[in-house]
C-alpha cells in the first residue's frame, strides 16, 4: 500500500533522510519510532507530498506520489506535527471548512461530519470555539479533520505530543479505533507509544533504520535478555571482579555503575537461559571472599532497547 524506496533527503548539509526503504500493507498500524531530529517528521512530510525528497521514490497503491499527487492526496489524511487548527472558528465550522477543503461532495459533507463527531467523540463540543478547548479536544478535532475526506490512509506525526496521560490513553483509543478500517502511520519519541497502539515499529535514528519488526518480535527477540543488579563488598580491583564474573555461561556484559561505602553497584548483562542465573552468580561468588549486599534480576525492557540502540546520537 505504501511504498518507500531508498528515499533520502538533505537539507542544505544536513542529511536527514539517508536511503530508507519500507513497505506498509493494507491494515497496518505501523510507527516510526525515534529520538528528536531522527527524521521522523521529514519522512512523513515526504510521504504525504508536503515535502520533496532529494532523491528515491514512494509509491501509494503502486502509484508514483510525484506523478499523482491528486489522487493521492485523496486517500491519504495527515495530522502534522503541531495541528494547524483555526483558533477562533467554532469546531463545527472548521470541520465543515475543512471537508470542503478536501473536496468532499456537498451532498456527503453531513454525512461525514456525523462520523467524525461520533467516530472522535466530538458531540459536547462542536458548538465550541477551538480556542477553548483542552489540548486533548484540539487533537481530536485535527485527527477528525484528518479523516473528512474518509481516506485509507491516515498519517499522524506524534500525536500524542503534549497531552496529558489521561488524554494520551484516550487518544491512542482513537488511534486504535480508527486502525480497524484504515493503514496508519504514525511517529513518536515514546517508546510505551508503539508498544501501545502499533502492531509494527520501524525504529529510526540519524535518518537511517536500526530496526524494522512486529512490536511483538521486538519485544520477544531484543528483551531476551536479563540483568542482574549486583552490589558486592570487596578490596579486589575491576579487572579482577570482571575476571571472575567473566565465568558466568550466559554473560554478555559487564557495567560498573558506582561505588559507595565501599561497596560497588554493578550490572551484569545476560543472555536469556532457562534457569534463573542467580544460582550462578551466587555459586561463583561463594568461591570469592566478596560479601553480596544485593542482587536482584531484571528483566530488559523496549526502554532500555531503545535507549541502546540511539544512545548519544541525537542531533538535537
Ligand atoms: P524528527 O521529526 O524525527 O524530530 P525531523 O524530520 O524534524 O526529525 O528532522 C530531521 C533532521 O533534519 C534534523 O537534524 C533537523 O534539524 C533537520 N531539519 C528538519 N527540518 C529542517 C529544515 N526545514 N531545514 C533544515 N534542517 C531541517
Ligand atoms: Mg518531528
Amino acid at each position: 500500500m505504501i511504498s518507500v524506496k531508498n528515499l533520502t533527503k538533505y537539507y542544505g548539509d544536513v542529511h536527514a533522510i539517508d536511503n530508507i526503504s519500507f513497505d506498509i500493507e493494507h491494515g497496518e498500524i505501523v510507527g516510526i519510532l525515534g529520538p528528536n531530529g531522527a527524521g521522523k517528521s521529514t519522512t512523513l512530510r515526504i510521504i504525504t507530498s508536503f515535502l520533496s525528497q532529494t532523491s528515491g521514490s514512494i509509491f501509494i497503491d503502486n502509484k508514483d506520489i510525484e506523478n499523482n499527487q491528486r489522487s493521492i492526496k485523496k486517500i491519504i489524511g495527515y495530522l502534522p506535527e503541531s495541528a494547524p487548527l483555526y483558533n477562533d472558528m467554532i469546531v463545527y465550522d472548521y470541520l465543515v471548512y475543512i471537508a470542503k477543503i478536501q473536496d468532499v461532495e456537498a451532498d456527503k459533507i453531513e454525512e461525514r461530519l456525523e462520523y467524525v463527531i461520533k467516530a472522535c467523540s466530538l458531540a459536547g463540543v462542536i458548538e465550541k470555539s477551538i480556542s477553548t478547548l483542552s489540548k486533548g479536544f484540539k487533537q481530536r478535532v485535527g485527527i477528525a479533520g484528518s479523516i473528512i475526506h474518509n481516506p485509507k490512509i491516515l498519517i499522524l506525526d506524534e500525536p500524542t505530543n503534549g497531552l496529558d496521560p489521561n488524554q494520551i490513553v484516550e487518544i491512542r483509543e482513537l488511534i486504535k479505533s480508527l486502525g480497524k478500517e484504515k493503514t496508519v502511520l504514525l511517529s513518536t519519541h515514546i517508546l510505551s507509544e508503539v508498544e501501545a497502539t502499533c502492531g509494527r515499529v520501524i525504529i529510526i535514528n540519524k535518518g537511517k533504520i536500526i530496526t524494522d519488526s512486529s512490536t511483538e518480535d521486538l519485544i520477544l527477540n531484543k528483551t531476551g535478555g536479563v540483568s542482574i543488579l549486583l552490589s558486592i563488598k570487596t578490596n579486589d580491583n575491576e579487572d579482577n571482579i570482571e575476571k571472575t564474573l567473566k565465568n558466568i555461561s550466559t554473560l554478555q556484559t559487564i557495567k560498573f555503575r558506582d561505588t559507595q561505602n565501599g561497596i560497588k553497584n554493578i550490572t551484569l548483562f545476560l543472555k536469556e537461559s532457562s534457569t534463573d542465573p542467580r544460582d550462578e552468580v551466587y555459586n561463583l561468588i561463594k568461591k570469592t571472599d566478596w560479601v553480596i549486599y544485593e542482587m536482584s534480576k531484571e528483566k530488559e525492557d523496549l526502554e532500555s532497547i531503545f535507549r541502546t540502540l540511539t544512545k548519544g546520537d541525537n542531533h538535537e
